[in-house]
């Protein structure tokens, strides 16, 4: 029997936004490895544990889903079926519940893991041709708040730097995140900077003491929600110490007397006792700000997961506008996406509120732009529903079919026992995933087996607008389908014109068309060039002229007069404030080896040895005042519900604030570790993002019933 050849194929990385570009190895007997790419300009052959560990994933086919499956009624059980089968039962309800209910009873909820290309169909689809708006992302609950900051003070959503930037900054203001763990790649470029530059100042605002914090100069241990009235001292400090780019602000901003009103109306004693840190630390930070000649300010859940989210970007990016590190080098605002492809989604239109291209549906003209373009009559004008209000659609019946498609949500959102509720209402569920373990496969009338990374090709954009062609390199297990062949089986069933594509080349092609003339063009590129010449960052009009590693370097932004908006408003938490009954301010967030809902990291036995299990990180203090040791058990309680885990009593956490970590699920079919038995459902009021960080908690030592 002839051996097959050993192969090699450049990939990118499907866990979070950095982008690492990955060189997967098939050996000749079909195992596979994966190394860091020495070449790529992102990780120069670094990899994190997560990334490294991606080829146990690929190899690991136990848990996968490998035929569709139906139900034929909802106390019937799921039935393996064929893919005709299942497609057809898809197009006959989803024809049937919009004759009845209209085009807004159907609704889709994606993925910012999904590629570019599955997301332009999914939202072709659902806009161009059901006529709903409904089609919202996860990456609602990750990054909504930073594309509003951006849209509101740059005039669109627009990553304005490059991780060149990294190297040539020499103050970093590190807020509302911990890249240490869940931005590796990017946080080792970091310290080698400041190894090779010891001079840089790094400045971390976190109520934890983090893996980040390590290589802080100076660590604001700020109480949560309390990031305004901070960044606002900050800015009225730097406007004292003559510390802000006057020249920069008349010529390039509008709003810079608004915001000196507000800033210099934050009393540095009173931030000072809001924020839990003292006068001294704020006027340091402004000083190690006001002395950089690049300043980077990197963000990420810590910010955008807040009902206040919009305001506390606008705060942060005033910031770098006041002091003109902006479209220079070393300098600008760099929100740190949490998935792979959030960026790539946005740009697509991936959201309820958005259109292909950057391009604005509540805009008439837009709308206009892209039903033209797609040959359809007209896009709805009616606003779709964001990712929450999917949900409540489902519980109010508004809604009555949802399509998820590569994300976790009992797992993901806020309120998951509403969540719950919610599924069980709906008339109609589809479940497109890669993994048997997914929570919602028993709220699912139909089940649709997907492949996964490696067994499809497309494109993803990262934090830095950079874009990847990944490769196919092996062939999904069973009869699973990539996602856009299986939008484009049921677009063709529902008889739509303009699905016909004969590869995702094509696909591509047409999103690239799209973009021409906008902020974002990208209609000099396609897959031979990505294949050929590897990674570009975004606009890219021009094979002979290359990509745009930075933005706004002729300090023209994207707004109608071409001007920045500095803009401020008075800080005031909107969230669940502490009572008497419930003293404690929760939080969530990552942990270093875990990606998400551990349905593909969790199945790396390397990966769950860092943190093998659920825990809550509670102040010694406010242990002690409830008899709680490290390592019992307890119970935690909220207005939504309760979760049990063990104790870590420390002190790197603020006394009167408790964390748990997001990623545990249902637990030997107990919901005991899921953190968002208890987070709530406040949106921030522009973002329609969820509020993951601030929900009121009382925890007690758990006694056995
Ligand atoms: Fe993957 Fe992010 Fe780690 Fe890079 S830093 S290897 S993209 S998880």
């Amino acid at each position: 029997m002839s051996m097959a050849k050993a192969e090699r194929y450049k990939s990118t990385c499907s866990y979070c936004g950095v982008g690492c570009g990955i060189i997967v190895q098939k050996d000749q007997k079909g195992k596979v490895s994966v190394e860091g790419d020495p070449d790529h300009p992102v990780n120069k052959g670094m990899l994190c544990s997560k990334g490294m560990n991606l080829h146990y994933v690929v190899e690991d086919k136990s848990d996968r889903l490998l035929h569709p499956q139906m139900r034929w009624g909802k106390s019937h059980p799921l039935e393996k079926v064929d893919w005709d089968t299942a497609i057809n039962r898809a197009g006959a309800v989803f024809k049937s519940i919009i004759k009845k209910h209209g085009p807004e009873s159907v609704a889709f909820y994606v993925s910012g893991q999904c590629l570019t290309e599955e997301y332009y169909l999914v939202n072709k689809l659902a806009k161009g041709f059901l006529k709903t708006n409904n089609i919202d992302t996860n990456s609602r609950l990750c990054m909504s708040s930073a594309v509003m900051g951006y849209v509101k003070t740059l005039g669109e959503d627009s990553v304005p730097i490059a991780y060149e930037d990294i190297e040539l900054a020499d103050c970093f203001l590190v807020t509302g995140a911990n890249p240490a763990w869940c931005h590796p790649i990017l946080w080792r470029r970091v310290e080698s900077h400041k190894e090779a530059n010891p001079d840089t100042k790094i400045i971390v605002v976190d109520p934890r003491v983090t893996q980040t914090c390590s290589l802080a100069d100076l660590h604001l241990q700020i109480n949560p929600g309390t990031d305004e009235t901070l960044y606002l001292a900050i800015g009225r400090c730097l406007i004292e110490q003559g510390d802000i780019d006057l020249d920069f602000i008349e010529k390039h901003t509008d709003g810079f007397e608004a915001y000196k009103e507000i800033a210099m109306g934050t009393s540095l004693e009173e931030a000072s006792i809001i924020c839990g840190v003292p006068v001294s630390d704020i006027k340091k930070a402004a000083s190690y700000i006001g002395d950089a000649k690049g300043f980077l300010s990197l963000w990420a859940m810590g910010l955008n997961q807040s009902a206040e989210g919009v305001n506390k970007n606008l705060a942060l990016i005033d910031l770098n506008l006041i002091t003109g590190h902006i479209g220079k080098p070393g300098s600008g605002p760099f929100s740190l996406t949490g998935q792979p492809n959030a960026m790539g989604g946005r740009e697509v239109g991936g959201m309820a509120t958005l259109l292909a291209s950057h391009r604005n549906l509540a805009n008439p003209e837009h709308r206009k732009e892209v039903a033209d373009f797609w040959g359809v009559d007209e896009i709805p004008a009616q606003p779709g529903k964001t990712a929450t209000q999917i949900f409540e659609g489902l519980e109010d019946g508004s809604i009555k079919a949802l399509w998820i498609i590569c994300t976790n949500p009992l797992v993901s959102m806020p309120d998951a026992r509403k969540v719950e509720a919610a599924l069980k209402k709906a008339k109609f569920v589809v479940v497109q995933e890669i993994s048997n373990k997914a929570e919602a496969i028993p709220y699912a009338d139909l089940v649709l087996p997907a492949a996964g990374w490696g067994e499809k090709e497309g494109t993803m954009t990262n934090s830095e607008r950079r874009i990847s062609y990944l490769n196919k390199f092996t062939d999904a297990p069973g009869e699973a389908l990539p996602d856009a062949e299986i939008l484009l089986r049921f677009a063709q069933k529902m008889g739509f014109p303009g699905f016909d594509y004969k590869n995702m080349g094509e696909v591509y092609a047409e999103y690239c068309r799209m973009t021409k003339g906008t902020n974002i063009d990208i209609s000099g590129l396609d897959y031979d060039f990505l294949k050929e010449n590897g990674t570009v960052q975004w606009p890219f009009v021009d094979k002979s002229k290359g990509g745009t590693p930075r933005l706004f370097t002729d300090k023209k932004f994207y707004t109608p007069n071409q001007r920045a908006q500095i803009l401020a408003a008075g800080p005031k938490n909107k969230t669940e404030l502490p009572t008497g009954v419930l003293p404690l301010i929760l939080t969530t967030g990552r942990i270093r080896d875990q990606w998400h809902t551990m349905t593909r990291t969790g199945k790396v036995s390397k990966l769950n040895k860092h943190i093998p299990s659920p825990f809550l990180e509670i102040h010694p203090e406010d242990a002690a005042e409830r008899g709680i040791n490290d390592g019992d058990t307890v119970l935690v309680n909220g207005n939504r519900g309760e979760v049990r885990v063990h104790a870590q009593v420390t002190d790197k956490i603020k006394k009167g604030v408790v964390f748990l970590p997001m990623h545990w699920g249902k637990i030997l079919k107990n919901d005991f570790a899921r953190a968002n038995n208890i987070t709530g459902n406040a949106i921030d009021p522009v973002s329609k993002q969820p509020d993951f960080k601030y929900s009121a908690v009382q925890v007690s030592l758990y006694k056995k019933p």
